[in-house]
């Protein structure tokens, strides 16, 4: 028999979903009249665009056609769609990156997990606490994590988020190498501003941290002061990757496509003190272990940078921003304290009252038919919080924050 990689005995079994989704059949089965809404997608529900649409279609009739078929593309993936990526999401922002800085993908799950590759396994890593929850996870599979003691690994840094900082972390009294941040942030809903990201590119640059940014959230920033690029923060570029995706701004959580920005001045050294861009090494990286995303999900990327596109980004990220908002307003309402919501489709709540997640979990379920995600499946200071999302039709979204609000009316009126 084979010797396995040690570092998933330690891995627990991710219970969150599938926990969810039990508990949820198991109350359908004794109530089979209830229509459960789920208020806890994690998924995207619109359709894809009618210009992106067209642009596959498209695709597939080139690839249908000997004149034109394609085969392997560049592992980089194809100029087309890296030049209108650096010219709209960086350039015409007023950001200096270049295509050669942009690696096109097949998502942002992927990449975080891989670019453990280019890093040290002695590298210490900071997580935010709450957070998704495949930084931690990746840290285990690539033994950086250490052991698991009472719930929390011991070589990782935890950054402890809650409303005392308004979820936005503080950086550690200590050097540590990876720090992996998520803004707008999943789970908590809440983006940061440029003054207080630009105390972690500080911190970043005077202690040789590298900084992995997870903005797949960005089409939502609707406040101004809020980031959508860490390269908004002058001196960024030579300490932060910054990860994007298509799936939550353009419903390509199916199609698959996202991209990692790596700028090539990022500089890196060996143990024998000889340096190296993390450029380089990603580009050797991905030309050894990727072939590239598939030409029609690229074209079908490119088409969200037209204008039609770009209007149509703007209406899908306004309609779930619009669930978020009355799910918001509808917890406000009945006293619980919410956060999130204005720039990220995710609603953060507690009762304050001592409740813990999966209490306040089958309470929604049980006396209003709706489905919420336990904070706590996102980190210990996730406890006592449950996250909702913006990702239902607005119809269900009503449907459910209105049972909500009336059957606490009767009850308080009684
Ligand atoms: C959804 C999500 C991703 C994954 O995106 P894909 O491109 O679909 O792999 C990455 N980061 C966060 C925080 C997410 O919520």
């Amino acid at each position: 028999m084979i010797l396995a990689n040690d570092n998933f005995q330690q891995l627990p079994v991710s219970y969150l979903f599938s926990e969810v989704g039990r508990r949820i059949a198991e109350f359908k089965s004794r109530n089979p009249e209830a229509e459960v809404i789920r208020m806890d997608i994690g998924d995207v529900t619109l359709p894809l665009f009618p210009s992106v649409a067209k642009a596959m279609r498209d695709a597939i009739g080139e690839l249908t056609d000997s004149a034109t078929f394609r085969g392997y593309g560049p592992e980089q993936g194809y100029p087309f769609l890296r030049d209108a990526i650096a010219l709209n999401d960086y350039r015409n922002r007023g950001i200096d990156i270049s295509p050669d800085d942009i690696f096109v993908s097949d998502g942002a799950k992927s990449d975080i997990g891989n670019l453990g590759d280019i890093y040290s396994k002695e590298c210490t890593v900071a997580v935010m606490n709450p957070s998704y929850p495949v930084y931690v996870d990746d840290s285990v599979i690539d033994g950086r994590a250490g052991d698991l003691v009472d719930g929390k690994w011991s070589r990782l840094h935890y950054l402890g988020c809650g409303p005392e900082n308004k979820f936005l972390p503080s950086v550690p009294d200590e050097k540590v190498d990876i720090i992996f941040l998520c803004f707008p942030n999943n789970p908590t809903g809440e983006a940061i501003g440029r003054d207080d990201l630009q105390k972690w590119v500080e911190y970043a640059r005077s202690n040789g941290s590298l900084i992995v940014f997870d903005s797949a959230y960005e089409a939502f920033v609707r406040t101004p002061d809020a980031v959508r690029s860490i390269y908004e923060i002058p001196g960024a570029s030579e300490v932060a990757i910054e990860i994007r995706s298509f799936s939550k701004t353009a419903g390509f959580t199916g199609v698959r496509c996202g991209y990692t920005v790596v700028p090539k001045s990022i500089m890196a050294h060996y143990s024998d003190g000889s340096v190296v861009s993390l450029n380089a090494l990603w580009n050797r990286r991905q030309t050894t272990k990727f072939n590239g995303c598939s030409y029609v999900s690229q074209k079908g990327a490119a088409a969200i940078y037209t204008p039609g596109g770009q209007h149509d980004v703007k209406a899908a990220t306004d309609y779930y921003l619009g669930n978020a908002k009355i799910i918001k307003a509808a917890f406000e309402e009945i006293g619980f304290k919410a956060f999130g919501g204005q720039d990220s489709p995710y609603v953060w709540a507690s009762a304050g009252d001592g409740r813990d997640s999966w209490e306040l979990f089958g309470y929604f379920l049980h006396e209003f038919g709706f489905s919420t995600t336990p904070g706590s499946g996102f980190g210990s200071n996730g406890e006592g919080y449950v996250r909702m999302t913006g990702f239902n039709s607005r119809e269900n979204t009503e449907k459910a924050m209105s049972r909500l609000i009336e059957k606490l009316k009767t009850h308080n009126s009684k």
